[in-house]
């Protein structure tokens, strides 16, 4: 338990997984959601930037570790470890759905420690990432709730992943106001799992912003009985968007159609797998190839051209393929469309190129050598919100496939094994699954941009130095 000045600041993070900004401003305009409707009133509201793959897991890392996944070891929700350093069996297959959560900690480096092991006390809920968290500042971590958990993912229960939310947001409040906690972070993942059966606006999405917005309530009124309200910063954010998908690709079987040996979750036991295809959110893909020569880093391309051009080419044939990536090295990557030609990102010293080859697939036009701010400004209306920023962080992971897709709109990449049936989908770089909302209960210095804003401002608003190293920037 932490006792500490009743007085000094705290910042609580309550993040409702998958809501779009349109959908939590609709709630909020029909005057259901009072509480945040308050907040909005008396602090700001804005729609900022999440990362890719815009998938949970991966998309958490930016509020907890104050950077963007697939540098810090993260490239996706399943990838494949060419290294084989990380402790998967048999083959480097990981997956963080289900029981594989429990070792996302290990495979992130080593350095990127958390806001949690700055913050001098914490309450964590459904973190996804628990590196710095002490196991009593974690709710919801006996065996007994870890195993009901899984149980209610293999259900594809969602009105029961409505109840843990509606449990663990009442624990939090309480111990929030019990202990003055410093630093809280709760995930609700009610309005993700309702947007995957129902879609982003159904009402069942709603119902499950209720609860957050019960969660605010019931802080607010701890607080301002306690006379801390003005100290505590409260935020709503989402790490993920949604839209609708009406066509599902089954790409790992496609994949093994054209020949070459597969290896998919659930099932990835195979022997001598050639091609490794593991699908994000499920709307993204990283495609691992040339496996059975057992590589151990990625060679990028042009290198890998004789060999797998024909793959890229049948890829891009595919209606389901909006975006896709070729990692070239650390510093880009190529974009290639199928009607809007080809492109190149490149990124060097924090600063961001956009090269045309033939035609413009991300629609922005040459750019040179942009900073983060204005790589932002230039693709915010765009199709592809902070597509540079986003491809290059994806291009710098050694772990990033050697064909990465970006799916196009109505379609995702997975058609089998999902326990909630996917109405909805999310994980590509399409402005519907990037852009999230922010709201605070007290105004702010300065326009956030993106998620990765938010671990630098939590801890400029506890008073605390901010570490060098982190992608965002502080909007106090
Ligand atoms: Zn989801």
């Amino acid at each position: 338990m932490t006792l500490r000045d009743p007085r000094s600041p705290s910042v609580v993070v309550l993040l409702a997984d998958g809501a779009r900004p349109d959908t939590l401003a609709a709630a909020v305009d029909a005057g259901e959601l009072p509480a945040i409707a308050s907040m909005r009133r008396e602090g700001s509201s804005h729609t900022i930037t999440s990362v890719f793959p815009s998938v949970t897991g991966p998309a958490y890392t930016p509020f907890l570790h104050g950077r963007h996944p697939g540098p810090i070891g993260l490239p996706a929700l399943r990838w494949f470890d060419r290294a084989r350093k990380t402790r998967s069996w048999p083959h480097g297959a990981r997956s963080y759905v289900g029981i594989g959560g429990l070792s996302i900690d290990d495979d992130v480096a080593p350095h990127a420690d958390t806001i949690f092991t700055h913050s001098g006390g914490n309450v964590g809920s459904l973190a996804c990432f628990n590196r710095g968290l002490l196991p009593s500042e974690r709710l919801g971590r006996s065996a007994g709730f870890l195993l009901s958990l899984l149980g209610t993912h293999l259900r594809g229960d969602v009105a029961r992943w409505h109840q843990i939310d509606r449990e663990l947001g009442d624990e939090a409040a309480h111990r929030i106001a019990r202990d003055c906690t410093p630093f809280a972070f709760c995930a609700f993942t009610g309005p993700d799992k309702s947007s995957h059966a129902d879609g982003h606006d159904a009402p069942s999405v709603r119902a499950a912003l209720r609860t957050v917005d019960d969660t605010v309530a019931a802080l607010r009124a701890d607080a301002e009985r306690a006379g801390r309200w003005d100290r505590m910063h409260l935020w709503i954010v989402s790490d993920h968007g949604h839209s609708p998908v009406h066509q599902h690709e089954d790409l790992a079987q496609v994949v093994a159609d054209w020949g070459p040996r597969v290896l998919a979750h659930p099932w990835v036991y195979g022997r001598r797998p050639d091609v490794a295809v593991m699908v994000s959110g499920n709307a993204m893909a990283h495609l691992y190839v040339g496996l059975a020569d057992r590589p151990r880093a990625r060679l990028g391309w042009p290198a890998l051209t004789a060999k797998w051009q024909w793959m890229a080419e049948r890829l891009l044939d595919r209606p389901s393929v909006d975006l896709l990536l070729l990692p070239i090295d650390a510093q880009g990557c190529e974009i290639r469309t199928r009607t809007r030609g080809t492109a190149r990102v490149s990124a060097a010293n924090g600063r961001y190129s956009y090269h045309p080859i033939d035609g413009d697939p991300l629609g922005i036009g040459e750019q040179h050598a942009l900073d983060a701010q204005d790589a932002w400004d230039v693709t915010s209306s765009s199709d592809y919100p902070d597509a540079l920023v986003q491809l290059a962080a994806l291009a710098a992971t050694p772990r990033a496939g050697d064909l990465v897709i970006s799916a196009a709109r109505d379609w995702d990449l997975r058609s089998r094994w999902e326990p909630i049936p996917h109405r909805s989908t999310h994980g590509a770089l399409l402005r519907e699954h990037m852009l999230v909302p922010l709201v605070t209960n007290h105004p702010i210095a300065r326009r956030p941009l993106r998620t990765v804003d938010v671990m630098p401002s939590a801890l400029s608003a506890l008073g605390l130095p901010v570490p060098d190293g982190l992608d965002g920037q502080s909007f106090y």
